[in-house]
């Protein structure tokens, strides 16, 4: 059993190997991916779904404030960032193109709905369209790209609120993500914190998609139970709100997991960024250099292997972001 479970192993890495990321810029191997920071942010509107708009700001702006923060991370080693700002809350594939052309680094945009803060963010139609209709939105941006850009996204990103249970409308955004998922094998992110993680696998084992295909956003807010259970499960486990004051409880988390036996499953992030359109020119943006400079020594201060670091920062989010159906 334990031969057929290493050879089983070794061939799903084989068949991650050959797997692709979905860039603004197109489709690249896995393995170009590199250092990888797989949640933070370009910019972001918190107006609301009503009133967010292009007009808001000017990409010139927004790319003058992000570019020195982005070439800093490239300077620290950093190759890929993956943007998770989503629709109806200024996802702006235009500002993205510019910022991988000029900066060199490769980045990651997004389809889905988010339906966090009692659903401020979703436009009318996620109320009165099926599961199958939102699906079917987001698998033509896969196809056809984001509205006349041709961008197209790497991953689906999507929120849910912190209510022991789903609500019927992120009940539903989780459902569209699954079906969105098993036609285009894009990855599934879900902002959920302390909320109903457990709950999304079920729903989307229903669905007939794999634990592998979910990242747990902001799982560091949650209890260490609930994801322990979700990654011997197979989910993704997204430790992404790195900034000092969490260095201590990202630590545990880090330490848990590879006592667990479990660091395979685990991402690392700052949520950081972003410009703000509300704010006088977007506000302060906060860098993605923490990893580099205080947290990544700080594992290897407590024992990490460069190995281990490796696995978190370039296997993991390269297997995590791969386009790939994973089936129950
Ligand atoms: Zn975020």
């Amino acid at each position: 059993m334990v031969g057929v479970g290493v050879a089983g192993r070794l061939m799903g890495w084989a068949r991650e190997t050959t797997s692709e990321i979905e860039t603004v810029k197109g489709r690249i191997p896995a393995e170009a991916l590199g250092v990888t920071l797989p949640h933070e942010h370009v910019l972001v509107d918190f107006v609301g779904a009503d009133r967010v708009s292009p007009n808001r700001y000017t990409v010139d702006a927004v790319v003058a404030s992000a570019r020195p923060h982005l070439e800093q991370a490239r300077g620290l080693g950093v190759r890929t960032i993956v943007e998770c700002t989503p629709a109806y809350l200024a996802r702006d594939p235009r500002v993205l193109v510019r910022l991988a052309e000029e900066t060199g680094l490769h980045l990651v945009t997004n389809t889905g709905l988010y339906g966090v803060r009692q659903n401020r963010f979703l436009p009318p139609y996620a109320f009165t369209e099926s599961a199958r209709d939102l699906a079917a939105r987001w698998i033509r941006e896969a196809r056809e790209g984001i509205d006349s850009t041709g961008v197209r996204p790497g991953f689906i990103k999507s929120g849910v609120d912190l209510d022991p249970e789903l609500s019927p409308v992120h009940r539903k955004l989780v459902e569209a993500a699954a079906l969105t998922h098993a036609d285009t094998g894009l990855t599934i992110a879900v902002h959920t914190g302390r909320g109903p993680g457990l709950e999304q696998l079920d729903l989307l084992a229903a669905h007939g998609v794999a634990p592998e295909a979910w990242i747990w956003v902001h799982a560091q807010g949650a209890d260490d139970g609930a994801l322990l259970t979700a990654a011997r499960r197979g989910a993704w486990i997204s430790l992404d709100g790195l900034n000092r004051p969490s260095i201590p409880r990202h630590l545990h988390l880090c330490q848990l997991f590879r006592r667990e036996g479990l660091l395979h499953r685990v991402l690392l992030s700052h949520d950081a960024g972003w410009y703000d359109p509300d704010k006088p020119n977007g506000g302060t943006f906060r860098p993605y250099d923490l990893m580099f400079t205080v947290f990544l020594p700080a594992l290897r201060a407590n024992g990490f292997t460069v190995s281990e670091i490796e696995q978190l920062v370039v296997s993991n989010p390269a297997q995590a972001l791969a386009v790939r159906r994973r089936p129950v």
